[in-house]
């Protein structure tokens, strides 16, 4: 690594590729280019693990489906692999396979009907239930007004705050330094640290929500910060039902819903994805309000009753960046050649994690150039049917 003045930075000196950014995303692709034989240095402005990032919570989902998408869909099976193979190799848990139950609305089911074709073609186990099947097979739930459900039981939860702490661990172990700066650019977008031009043979830019204001220019126009709110509910007592060793994860597309078990004794989770909510990200509270709490007691009332007496036990303000199409950030920046920007989150990266860091030190070291999905290009917005994510 390069600096125009290496004074102030002599614990970095030598490196030759900073990844700025310590989320999943960055932590995954500096693992990925350490193991490539390159030394890296990875930045953030806070602890790995902070309360702000987006990979920050117990858990996120893991689940295949991407309605007709075969590339997110390969990349979902390519990762379950990969993350059982880190969890063996690190000896914890991060990845617990309780299944994933998509419930399928009447009238409001274009992106799961789109999946079947795409999961028989790919060898996706999965079993199709009607509502009758469902309420013998998952007895917490309620099933009002759903078409179907379909099951994959080769999904879960990955356990995202010890995944980040575990792999950036190995980091260390293998070589890697961490480092705590705010990494700022000027108005050509180019980077600096500490008031100083920042000059790397490769910088990996995974700033998550932060990318917008870090690019104004490049970034802001295809990115919106969507403020995600997160319930996390207590199970009866003595009763074993909603754990994670009998209850799958969700995902309730009609109602905008998702959750989890109760993992590790966190209680259930349910989020309502609120798309016109905002939220400052170096500013606001990271508390949820009241509405959201009313709000997320009456959907599980009704789809959960078994839990309509239990009350909110933890919580957890949060927010993803949205691209128009919901497809990734991963292309180099129009001017700077040496800077790879990762990101656009949409909400399902996490689990895409380690694919997602190979996949980026290939475009970053040019092994091969990005998707074309994934380039820094005006987005469109698709239909739910087209949508990797149902968005
Ligand atoms: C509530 C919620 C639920 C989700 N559910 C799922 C799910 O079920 N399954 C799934 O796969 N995905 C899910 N996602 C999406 C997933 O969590 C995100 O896609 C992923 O965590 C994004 O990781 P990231 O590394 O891009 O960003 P982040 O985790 O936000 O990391 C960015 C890092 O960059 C640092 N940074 C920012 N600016 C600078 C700077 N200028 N200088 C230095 N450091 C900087 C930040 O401090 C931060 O640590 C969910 C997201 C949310 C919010």
């Amino acid at each position: 690594m390069r600096y125009a003045d290496p004074s102030g930075f002599e614990r970095m000196k030598g490196s030759e590729i900073v990844v700025v950014g310590a989320g999943i995303a960055g932590v995954m692709s500096a693992l990925s280019l350490q193991q490539k034989g390159y030394r890296v240095a990875l930045i953030d402005r806070w602890e790995p693990g902070h309360p702000r990032a987006s990979s920050t919570d117990y858990n996120r989902l893991f689940r295949n489906i991407h309605g007709a998408d075969r590339m997110y869909t390969l990349w979902a099976r390519q990762s379950r692999l990969r993350w059982m193979e880190l969890q063996a190799e690190l000896n914890c848990v991060l990845y617990v396979e309780c299944g994933a139950l998509v419930i399928a609305t009447q009238r409001h089911s274009d992106w799961e009907d789109a999946t079947f074709a795409t999961f028989d073609d790919l060898g996706v186990p999965y079993f199709k239930y009607d509502v009758d099947e469902l309420s013998v097979r998952f007895p917490q739930f309620k099933f009002d007004n759903v078409a179907y459900g379909l099951y994959e039981p080769e999904a879960g939860a990955l356990m995202a705050h010890r995944a980040i702490i575990e792999s950036t661990k190995k980091f260390v172990r293998e070589g890697g330094s961490v480092h705590r700066h705010h990494v700022r650019t000027d108005e050509h977008e180019r980077l600096h640290l500490d008031g100083k031009p920042l000059e790397a043979d490769l910088v990996v830019v995974s700033a998550g929500p932060w990318l917008g204001s870090m690019y104004p220019r490049t970034i802001a126009p295809i990115l919106d910060i969507v403020r995600q709110n997160i319930i996390y509910t207590s199970t009866p007592n003595a009763d074993t039902t909603y754990d994670g060793t009998g209850m799958p994860c969700w995902i309730d597309h009609g109602h905008s819903a998702y959750g989890a078990p109760s993992i590790e004794g966190s209680g259930v989770k349910a989020a309502i994805a609120w798309t016109e909510a905002i939220i400052d990200l170096d500013n606001d509270e990271r508390i949820v309000d009241q509405a959201t709490f009313t709000r997320t007691r009456q959907y599980l009332r009704n789809r959960l009753p078994g839990l309509a007496r239990e009350r909110a036990v933890d919580q957890k303000a949060c927010q993803i960046a949205m691209t128009p199409d919901t497809h990734f950030i991963i292309d180099h920046h129009p001017q700077h050649e040496n800077v790879v920007i990762v990101g656009g989150c949409s909400g399902h990266l996490f689990k895409h994690g380690p694919v997602l860091g190979d996949f980026v030190a290939g475009v970053g070291l040019r092994e091969f150039g990005t998707a074309e999905r994934f380039k820094i290009n005006s987005r469109l917005r698709l239909s739910s049917e087209d949508s990797p994510s149902g968005r």
